[in-house]
């Protein structure tokens, strides 16, 4: 669908949002821009999972209409929190997924992981705008999601940086004419140590992220480069491009954020400081553009610019993603699922570093995939799959 056929409220008439996922990384991001130009938007829903102090304090500062914790046992503190403000409280998976179908202009779908699947669904259901921060919902599902937007004629933005870059200078009038993406990498905090360092790698050095500040899981991503994996499904759904037409570059700086190559050997970069304020600012005012505080590049600082190939020894990951998505039959579920059971792990204590890779390569090759056609068997795969990863994390450890 052309972008331009979408009806977008105009910059002067404040732009209704909701934030799911507000306390997060993302969702504070987010919440930046907002408070920054708090006469460009109206603050509807917004959801945490368990943090109800913080969520109650967001939702006073921006006067929000709801907000949502996903884990019922800190409904009390919510409620405590907003009493007296008018601000209603909801708890729950399903008061969850009802917040991504509340009437707004714009959703940030800004939760981490397979939990922001059924928000993200309602949120596109309902012909709503939706930023997209949470790539694990296309990696799952991501044929339910494209279909279900299609569907309802809205369509999604995509707030991961890369994905983000692309999206500014792709253009769609000459889709047929892109030979291919080119998705950079930071490489992560372990792009240059050895496979026997990174085996004794803790956790608080995997998430030590290089360039960008953001939440637990996706730093574990970037240090295990499984991020560029799930960028890699999440590209492969958000733009006509075949997987194979898709190159993962490595590019220390973080600085210019991903690339699209034409057929006349013209290649488009979008470039900036590594700030994710960057590209919520983008999709928070398509199709229009809004200030952001981010720092301005200074490439003669800089400069030069460095880039890569990956090495897939050390970082197998890409290659999984890559080959699940071929795969087809669920198998990107079945990663995801490996990937969330075996992060968490690693972040626990209970299996090593490198044995993230290997529990979602054990995991791809126990489970066999079934195609998904509803979200009933996207639910019973992801479980069988967190059942099993969690049986060999639970016999390695
Ligand atoms: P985060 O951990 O900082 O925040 C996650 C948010 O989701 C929090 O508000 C948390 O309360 C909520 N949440 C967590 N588990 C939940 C559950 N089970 N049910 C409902 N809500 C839950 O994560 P983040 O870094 O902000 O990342 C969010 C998403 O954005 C991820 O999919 C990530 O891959 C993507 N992303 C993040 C960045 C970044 O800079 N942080 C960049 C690109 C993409
Ligand atoms: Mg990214």
């Amino acid at each position: 669908m052309a972008l331009t056929q979408i009806e977008t409220p105009s910059s002067d008439v404040a732009r209704r949002i909701s934030i799911l996922g507000a306390t997060g990384s993302i969702g504070k991001s987010t919440a930046d821009l907002i408070r920054r130009n708090r006469d460009r938007f109206d603050v509807v829903a917004l959801t945490a999972n368990k943090s109800a102090a913080e969520l109650a304090a967001l939702a006073r500062e921006f006067d929000a209409e709801l907000a949502v914790v996903a884990d019922p046992s800190a409904y009390d503190a919510l409620r405590e929190g907003l009493a007296g403000s008018g601000i209603e409280a909801a708890a729950g998976p399903d008061a969850l997924s009802a917040a991504g179908g509340v009437s707004a202009d714009l959703i940030v779908a800004g939760i981490v992981g397979a939990a922001g699947l059924d928000s993200t669904l309602s949120a596109v259901g309902q012909g709503t705008l939706v930023a997209l921060a949470n790539k694990e919902s296309l990696v799952c599902a991501g044929d339910l999601v494209l279909a279900a937007t299609e569907r309802s004629g809205t369509r999604l933005l995509p707030l991961d940086s890369e994905h983000n870059a692309i999206f500014q200078v792709f253009e769609t009038e000459n889709a047929g004419d892109v030979e291919k993406l080119i998705l950079t990498a930071s490489g992560g905090p372990f792009r240059t140590w050895s496979r026997e360092r990174m085996a004794a790698a803790t956790p608080d050095e995997a998430i030590a992220h290089p360039n960008w500040d953001m939440g637990r899981k996706i730093s574990v991503d970037s240090a295990t480069m499984m991020n560029k994996g799930l960028e890699l499904i999440e590209a492969a759904y958000l733009f006509p491009v075949g997987v194979d037409d898709i190159d993962v570059l490595v590019h220390p700086q973080s600085v210019v954020h991903s690339m699209v190559a034409y057929v006349d050997g013209s290649v488009l970069a979008q470039m900036g400081t590594p700030d994710m304020r960057v590209p919520i600012a983008h999709a928070l005012a398509w199709p229009a553009r809004m200030e952001s505080p981010a720092a301005r590049l200074d490439l003669a600082a800089i400069g030069s610019l460095e880039f890569e190939e990956p090495d897939h020894e050390r970082f197998p990951s890409i290659a999984l993603a890559r080959s699940a998505l071929s795969a087809g039959r669920g198998a990107t579920v079945v990663l995801n699922a490996a990937n969330e059971v075996a992060v968490e792990s690693f972040l626990d204590g209970r299996i090593g570093f490198l044995e993230i890779a290997e529990t979602v390569m054990r995991v791809l090759d126990k489970v066999d995939g079934h195609e998904i056609a509803s979200l009933e068997d996207f639910r019973s795969l992801d479980r069988e799959s967190r059942h099993v990863s969690e049986n060999l994390v639970k016999s390695a450890s």
